[in-house]
């Protein structure tokens, strides 16, 4: 499993690449997202989060995982506010506005071109996910001053939590 790099690490920040060759290299990555996704309690990861500056994301729901390899959102409709939390921000959670239903294009592991089109709470995930390739956060949707109140917090939070693992 991968160590998840939180924030402030600066690498989350940085937009990641398209990759032109889908090999087995790829693969290799997506297990590993797929491997810390599912052992951080995760529904979704993209592959800054584990320190790879490529277009990755992996989405697990419904105990079915799919990776979408340069993921593009293509149009959106309708919308939607929810709270969300990010592995890359622990004890953080926001509300944050979203598409309610999204259209993506994307390739397979096998370098297959995907349409999708979801709604619904499957569409916030893909959208917090495909974010993260922009170098996009959740606390980049409040204000200024709130997400450095809740950086503050959450920095307190894990401190905390390093010192009593367990609680
Ligand atoms: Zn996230």
């Amino acid at each position: 499993m991968d160590e998840i790099r939180i924030y402030p690490d600066p690498l989350l920040m940085k937009k990641a690449v398209p990759l032109q060759d889908i090999d087995g290299k790829v693969k290799e990555i997506v297990d590993r997202m797929i491997e810390t996704m599912y052992g951080n309690r995760g529904i979704g990861l993209a592959a800054p989060q584990i320190g790879i500056l490529s277009q990755i994301i992996v989405v697990g729901l419904e105990d079915r995982w799919t990776a979408l390899i340069n993921p593009e959102l293509i149009e959106g409709e309708g919308e939607s506010v929810l709270y969300e939390g990010c592995l890359s921000l622990p004890t953080i959670e926001v509300p944050v506005k979203r598409k309610e239903k999204v259209f993506i294009q994307a390739r397979d592991l096998d370098g297959k071109k995907m349409n999708l089109e979801v709604s619904g709470f499957p569409s916030r995930v893909y959208q917090h996910e495909i974010d993260h390739l922009h170098g996009i956060l959740i606390i980049h949707y409040i204000s200024r001053l709130k997400r450095k109140l809740l950086i503050k917090k959450m920095v307190k939070g894990s401190k905390n939590f390093f010192k009593n693992p367990g609680s």
